[in-house]
């Protein structure tokens, strides 16, 4: 025991199985406590241990690109078996079932053990802990489909359906182990969670607190190293906003849509790096000049959001294209409409000094004094200038400070009527605090979503008529948003009751009605098809006013927070909305 390289993989996963079965968190860490002793005795046994505990921490390997869906195809390919047969099927649609709907549907581990069971052996393959490491290592290294095939097919062999299950659940960096991430640092080393936060690097904490006896010096944030961001805490509405935070100065801000990004610069180095603690190269070549002539002093960590910046319109692009930029930006092209664009809304350290324990209001001072902001380059939003300056005419402001609540909720009402995402309430007397979600920061976002498990009960695909020939009813429908909520349930009891007598299986990937039209995306296709149109019921619904380019839907432009407003009854079903009227009413409310 303690030769790392002979500790097997099948003892982390009795330690998994252990530790999502046990209810009591207590236990569980009393497991995770006995494998360290046990397991773990050289300094690299514990890095190789725990990112595979946490492996959502885990920056090293960076990314899989194995979502589900592709993930689903190279299990298949790895395994050998046949895209058109059942198991496969029954991979693809996971999420709800194939021909014959398990149990484990919606879990895409426990769908995936199951088609591994029928394949694999019940006893241990033998894969050791380093040697998995080692392949994942491998998996990540590459883009190449084929090849990451061919290390999913090698820990195939080496594993049974068991271990395979778990493998596949770090792939995806979610365990599931019913334990917080807190709790699994607390267990570790007292001050293991608070290095993290300020470095973003598991493998440095789990090479300076192997000894939990030592405690460790609290550390501030380094240029260079990546922080937890400061979060937001979810509100109801303004009220509830100003009631909590009573008596403090309060700035409200615009909430942007786009990346949270931290920008470190030291010099001529520049780091860009995400919520995910990863380094962001690709917004080097389009910022780092912009950065070297706009901030004002030689070592500095700005907090923003990297949204884009649409020249012909001056205004900033609507939500999604910072993922089309990025495409297109990792294939080469540049495009000279749209261009990257940093707001920033803090800042966290300026020469040789970590500044996020000073107030948010010196914070906005300093922000004032180090960036000279280029328009729809790099900005900076604080009160009374930065961004606010450049607004166009007519529009609401990006932030102020609010004296009381009718003041907060006039800039909610202008934010969401202006489509921006929602608003951010800060409190300007506090620090900045890694990774901290207690209330200092409040967002409040119009309520479209209802949370909860309900959301799945029923969902509708709904469609926009193609209308080929005015005044003929129309013969194709064609996908254009998915949506579930906004009724009550007796709402949508009587909606259901209605449909049913219509409803015809949907067998994937064949037979979809001839008057319909899906994409392939096997996410959006319904479990069952209404028979006909004439059977069907119009639905009206309202969303938030953006409309998002649509690859998922069959029509052009899909909805954002759809909600069921009202059941048409009343209607005929030959009325309803159609393709051009839509892409028409998109069109006049984004004033082209
Ligand atoms: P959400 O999905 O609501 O963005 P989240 O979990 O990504 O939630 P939260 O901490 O809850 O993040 O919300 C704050 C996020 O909002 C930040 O991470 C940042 O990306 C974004 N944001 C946009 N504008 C601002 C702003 N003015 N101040 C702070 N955060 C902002």
């Amino acid at each position: 025991m303690g030769d790392e390289k002979a500790v097997p993989f099948s003892v982390l996963c009795s330690m998994y199985n252990w530790m999502a079965k046990s209810k009591s968190s207590s236990k569980k860490r009393s497991k995770f406590r006995k494998f360290l002793d046990n397991y773990c005795k050289s300094p690299s046994d514990y890095f190789n241990s725990i990112r595979l505990i946490l492996p959502s921490l885990d920056r090293e390997r960076g990314s899989y690109g194995l979502k589900e869906s592709v993930l689903a195809t190279c299990l298949i390919d790895a395994l050998g078996i046949s895209r058109e047969s059942e198991d496969a099927v029954r991979l693809i649609n996971w999420r709800k079932g194939g021909a014959k709907t398990g149990v484990n549907v919606g879990n895409f581990a426990l769908v995936a053990s199951e088609v591994l069971q029928r394949r694999q052996s019940l006893s241990s393959g033998g894969l050791t802990i380093l040697e998995l490491n080692v392949l994942l290592d491998r998996l990540s290294a590459t883009e190449n489909r084929a090849e990451k095939t061919g290390v999913l097919a090698e820990l195939i062999k080496k594993t049974n359906a068991q271990e395979m299950k778990w493998i596949v659940m770090i792939i995806l960096k979610d365990l599931k182990l019913g334990t917080s991430e807190k709790s699994i640092f607390h267990e570790f080393h007292p001050d293991a969670e608070d290095l993290f936060n300020v470095t973003c690097d598991l493998k440095l904490v789990c090479e300076k607190l192997r000894d939990r006896s030592k405690r460790h010096k609290r550390q501030d944030i380094e240029i260079g190293k990546a922080v937890r961001p400061q979060l937001a805490l979810r509100i109801s509405d303004a009220a509830a906003a100003w009631k909590k935070l009573h008596g403090k100065e309060v700035v409200v801000e615009c909430k942007f849509d786009g990346d949270r990004i931290q920008i470190h610069k030291s010099g001529a180095e520049i780091h860009f790096f995400s919520r995910n603690f990863l380094d962001h190269p690709e917004y080097e070549h389009a910022m780092s000049n912009i950065i070297k002539e706009n901030i004002l002093v030689d070592r500095c960590i700005l907090d923003g959001e990297m949204l884009v910046w649409d020249t012909s319109t001056n205004r900033f692009a609507e939500f999604g294209s910072n993922q089309e930029i990025a495409k297109d930006a990792k294939q080469g092209f540049d495009s000279d409409r749209q261009i990257w664009s940093d707001v920033a809304f803090d800042i966290l350290y300026v020469g040789d000094t970590s500044v996020i324990h000073q107030s948010l209001k010196e914070r906005h001072e300093l922000l004032r004094k180090v960036v000279k902001p280029s328009k729809g380059r790099l900005e900076i939003l604080v009160p009374n200038g930065g961004l606010n300056a450049h607004r166009p005419p007519g529009e609401p402001c990006w932030s102020l400070i609010a004296y009381n609540v009718e003041e907060v909720q006039k800039f909610f009402n202008e934010t969401i009527e202006n489509r921006d995402e929602g608003i951010v309430l800060k409190d300007l007397g506090s620090k900045w605090e890694p990774s901290d979600r207690n209330g200092k920061w409040l967002k409040l976002k119009p309520d479209y979503i209802r949370a909860g498990s309900d959301l799945d009960v029923a969902q509708f695909l709904v469609g926009l008529a193609e209308r080929s020939v005015p005044n003929i009813y129309p013969r194709r429908f064609i996908s254009f948003c998915r949506v579930g909520t906004g009724l009550s349930d007796d709402e949508l009891d009587a909606l259901v009751t209605k449909l049913k007598p219509y409803f015809r299986k949907n067998e994937y990937p064949k037979r979809t009605p001839s008057f319909y039209e899906v994409t392939n995306n096997s996410k959006e296709r319904p479990e069952v098809w209404i028979e006909s149109p004439e059977k069907s019921i119009i639905l009206s619904i309202t969303s938030d006013i953006r409309t998002i380019r649509s690859e998922a839907f069959a029509a052009p432009y899909c909805l954002r927070f759809p909600r069921i407003d009202r059941v048409r009854y009343d209607k005929p079903w030959h009325e309803c909305l159609d393709v051009q009227s839509f892409v028409d009413l998109v069109h006049s409310s984004n004033g082209n």
